[in-house]
Order: structure tokens, then sequence, then C-alpha cells
């Protein structure tokens, strides 16, 4: 990097004004534009891509894990969108593979019908502080920067921008070394019932083995009963939310994608085309925030239960291996509770984060970071955002009695 540093002064027009802003539409955006909205907030959700779903969509990781609690607006979801995978209570798994196309239109409509203002095409560039205090964020739009001014924000990145932006401490990956967990470019065949031509384009390479593999492993589904396979196999070290890496990862993937698809029509699908390439690399960890609390691998693997409890999940402890080296550490585990002070920063007010950059362990994201749980944090955030409005309190200090009486009656129900 270039050591230069450039002042800019500019002035900016405020295009937009809400009780609660959320930035970033993914599973913990959507969740919590929907949740704000419904205690009757202005709600406002600014989006970076076109489409609403995040990883879900844009990275097109079409498939729910199992978190043993379809509650919430998580179980209207699947109940209005995949209704023949809801299951009759809220605390079983499910693993529900779906179309990403249909959920991208699915969560537009849901969200208009809500009363959410989605601006689509416009990017987090800086929050508007009073003192310690978020007032807002400046965003670079269609027509250039503009101001979108609120009570309260909430970062649903998964990168903590804003956050990090506020002044919040942030961390990276393992503790002994900052490595991430490793991203990967997600994909799709399709059965065409018949064999197709193998395609290996120019610099890309021949695997002849499973060994061979980026992930040294199979891992797709075709649970849909439409020809549709949806692959996970391809694997770049880095963090996300670095330059150089992500700039690496694009290419390395694409030609992993490539070269993946071929090694399948060679093996197991020699009727499949590759039929769909997520626009974007999938980015699985990058920054956690520094929290009131931090959720650790000994709350996950003692089943830790907290009072002021948002989320639940028994997801395992899933880690691809941060080195990009062909190994996967997955651990089951029975439950545990994730508390609201994971998403409350320290010191700095008027401000929330949900989803995958929760102030947790490097291990302990490993488990919460799936969309299940993340819908259900945002749903939280939401709720927590709308009560300090309306009490005219800090986040910090919202009444947790209220945040789970409002929990109940937008459907969530934990296991006690
Ligand atoms: C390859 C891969 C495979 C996975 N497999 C599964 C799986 O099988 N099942 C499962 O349930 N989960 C899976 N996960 C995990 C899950 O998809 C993510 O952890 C989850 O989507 C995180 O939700 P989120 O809302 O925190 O963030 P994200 O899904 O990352 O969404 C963040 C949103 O914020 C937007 N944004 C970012 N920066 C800005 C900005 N500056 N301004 C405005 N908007 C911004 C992004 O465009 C995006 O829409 C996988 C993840 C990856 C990467």
């Amino acid at each position: 990097m270039n050591s230069k540093n450039i002042m800019m002064h500019q002035t900016v027009p405020v295009y937009d004004v809400a009780d609660v802003i959320i930035v970033g539409g993914g599973p913990a955006g959507t969740a919590a534009a929907i949740s704000a909205a419904r205690c009757g907030r202005k709600t406002i959700l600014l989006e970076h891509s076109g489409q609403l779903g995040g990883m879900g969509t844009l990275g097109n990781v079409s498939i729910f894990m199992g978190v043993g609690n379809v509650t919430g607006i998580y179980r209207e979801i699947i109940a209005e969108f995949l209704p023949a995978a809801l299951p009759s209570t809220h605390h079983e798994s499910i693993w529900p593979q779906y179309s990403p196309f249909e959920l991208r239109l699915y969560l537009n409509e849901k969200l208009e019908k809500e009363g959410v203002k989605v601006y689509y095409h416009t990017s987090f560039v800086s929050v508007i502080k009073e003192s310690k205090r978020v007032t807002g964020v400046i965003a670079n739009t269609r027509e250039g920067l503009r101001a979108f001014e609120s009570d309260v924000v909430i970062d649903c990145t998964g990168d903590a921008r804003a956050a990090s932006d506020a002044g919040v401490p942030v961390r990276s990956g393992r503790e002994e070394d900052g490595l991430t967990q490793p991203m990967t470019l997600m994909f799709m065949m399709q059965d065409t019932g018949k064999p197709v031509r193998p395609y290996l384009p120019e610099g890309c390479y021949r695997y002849e083995s499973i060994e061979q593999l980026p992930q040294g492993r199979l891992l797709h589904w075709s649970t849909m009963g439409d020809g549709t396979l949806l692959v996970n196999m391809t694997r770049v070290k880095g963090n996300g939310a670095k330059i150089e890496d992500i700039n690496y990862a694009e290419k390395e993937l694409l030609r992993q994608v490539f070269s993946v698809a071929y090694f399948l029509q060679r093996t197991s699908h020699p009727n499949h085309i590759l039929s769909h390439i997520a626009g974007q690399a999938g980015v699985r960890e990058t920054n956690q925030i520094e929290g009131r609390y931090t959720l650790t691998e000994d709350d996950l693997t003692s089943g830790r239960r907290f009072d002021d409890v948002v989320a639940q999940t028994n997801y395992e402890i899933d880690i691809h291996n941060p080195t990009g080296d062909a190994h996967t550490d997955e651990r089951k585990l029975d439950g545990y509770d994730i508390p609201y002070r994971c998403m409350l920063p320290k010191e700095i007010d008027g401000l929330l984060v949900a989803g995958r950059s929760i102030s947790a362990t490097h291990v302990a994201m490993s488990s919460m970071r799936v969309q299940a749980t993340c819908y259900a944090l945002g749903q939280a955030a939401g709720i927590a955002a709308a009560l300090a409005v309306e009490a005219g309190v800090s986040v910090a200090d919202i009444s947790i009695a209220r945040l789970h009486e409002r929990l109940a009656e937008q459907g969530v129900v934990f296991v006690t």
C-alpha cells in the first residue's frame, strides 16, 4: 500500500432519515429490517449489491444448514418460501436446498410488504458520529455520496464495516495467527439427461483424484429434484475483507470452478453442464467486533445459557482449514445460547452489529455464522433498535424482558 494520505472534505446532502438504518441486506440485515419495521419504526436498508439475501443469494450458498431451531422470522421465511420443509415444531433441524433466484425475488417482495425502504446499489462509506454516538451513515449511491440519518444503525455488512469505521475494535481469524476461514466460489451444475462434452479452459487444473481437489473431498447437494447440483468444492486462503486477498481469490476461485466442474464431468456427473457461478466469492469469515461479551468455544461445547439470550443453535463447529489446505474441523454440538451483548459494541452508542461479525472467537463464529442464526440475530437486533428508539435510551440500556416479550410476539420460541 502507498503511504500517502489524502484528506477528503465534502458536503454531502441528506437523502433520507429513519428511526433505524440497516447496512447490509444479507440474512441478518433482512431480518433486522423486518423486525424493526414490525415494531412500527421507519426503517431503511442500504445494500451494496442489487439483491437481498447476502451470501445466501449473491454467494449462491443455496442451502440452509440445520440449527435445531426453526423459529421467528426464519421459520416464517421457510413457511412462505419452502413450505414443504417446515417442521412441525420450532426445535427441529432442517437442511433444505433452495433456488437462490427464487429467494432473491421472495426477499424483494417480503421487504416491500413489510414497509422497509430498501436502497440497492448503496454502499456504506462512513458513519456520521456525534461524540461516541452514531447518528447515521454516508453511502455511495448511483447519484454519488449521500447521507442517511437515524437514531440507531445496525451493521449487517458481515465485515463490521460500519462498526470499525465508528471506532469499535475488531479482530480477525485464529488467535495464534489471525488466519480466517478460506473463501469458496459456489457454483451449480445442471443434469441435461445426456452426456456433455467436458470442458477445461486454458490455465485451469486437471485434477486426477479426489485428494487433489481444493478441499480434498466431494461436497455437493442435489436434493431439489430438478437436476440442480450445488457445488461447494473450491477453496482459497485469505481474508475477504482485504483488498489483495479478495483480488487474488476472485481469479483463482474461478479457475477452480472450471477445474472442479471438469473433474465432476469426467467422473461422477457426465451429464451435467456448468449452469451458474455465483457473482462473487463466498466469504466465510473476516472481522469480529469486540463486544460487551465475546462468545467462546467453551460456551459452545458446554452448552452455555444466558439471561440475555437472543439466538440459539446446535450447528456444529465447522472450520474450513484457514491455511487453505484440504481439511475441515467438524465437531458436533448439543446447543447453546448467543447473548444480546455479543451484538453490543464496546463504548460506541447508537450502533448494533448483527450477523457473522458479532463478538465471537474464531472457533465460536464457525458455528454461529450459518444463515438461520444470522436471521435470528438480525431479528433481535431490529427489535432492540426499535425498543431503544421507543424508550429514548441507549441500545445498551434496553429492557431485556421487553426484548424477550417482543421476540415472542414475533414468533420466536427458545428452548429453556
Ligand atoms: C462459501 C460459503 C458456504 C456457506 N455454506 C453455508 C450453508 O451451506 N448453509 C448456511 O446456512 N450457511 C452457509 N454459509 C454461511 C452463511 O452464508 C453466512 O455466514 C451468512 O450469509 C452471513 O450472513 P450475514 O447477514 O451476516 O452476512 P452476508 O450474508 O455476508 O451479507 C452481508 C450483506 O451486506 C452487504 N454489504 C457488505 N458491505 C456493504 C457495504 N459497505 N454497504 C452496503 N452493503 C454491504 C453485502 O452485499 C451482503 O448483502 C456459507 C458461507 C460461505 C461463504
